[in-house]
């Protein structure tokens, strides 16, 4: 079977459009209405001759309940399942709490986790990556999943890591 990387992080990061630029086609639903990926979907992704299973999920929300604590528990089990985690934040929005608590699921799940900040569209956003080393994850990916940038690199590093 191919290897399992699943997206996860808050609704609106980019986790949809990033899927999308890693599959090549316009398949996960991007929507600017937080919420919109309810469960684990999975799509089929090839990198320099590779496969692998790339899992686009619905986001973590704060103080989750009802509908948000169910698809915050398929972005639980997506981690689970994966052979990589790549953890995606919002480079112009920073570190939240929610991300922090999402650092420590993701720290318990012990599987290995690529941190992307994504939105970095300009020079200027790239560099208010360097802000989130502090969630403890090495160093930040960044890239821009809508224009492309950097998106080439960040593969080479998810395939590293499987
Ligand atoms: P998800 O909820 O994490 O899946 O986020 P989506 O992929 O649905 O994207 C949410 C919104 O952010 C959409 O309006 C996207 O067009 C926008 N977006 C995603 N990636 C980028 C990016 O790299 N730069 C900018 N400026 N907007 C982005
Ligand atoms: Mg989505």
């Amino acid at each position: 079977p191919a290897p399992i990387v699943a997206v996860v992080g808050r609704p609106n990061v980019g986790k949809s459009t990033l899927v999308n630029r890693i599959i090549g086609r316009r398949q996960a639903v991007v929507e600017d209405v937080p919420g919109v990926t309810r469960d684990r979907v999975p799509y089929d992704a090839q990198w320099n001759g590779r496969r692998f299973t790339v899992v686009d999920t619905g986001g973590w929300e704060p103080d989750a309940r009802d509908r948000a604590a169910a698809i915050a528990a398929q972005a639980e089990i997506a981690v689970q399942t994966a052979d990589v985690v790549v953890f995606v934040v919002d480079v112009s929005v920073g570190a939240t709490d929610v991300d922090e608590a999402a650092v420590k699921m993701l720290r318990r799940s012990h599987k290995p986790v690529i941190l992307v900040a994504n939105k970095a569209d300009n020079q200027n956003l790239e560099l208010e990556a360097v802000s989130l080393w502090s969630l403890g994850l090495g160093e930040p990916h960044t890239i821009s999943a809508l224009h492309g940038r950097g998106s080439g690199d960040l593969l080479d590093d998810i395939l590293a890591a499987l």
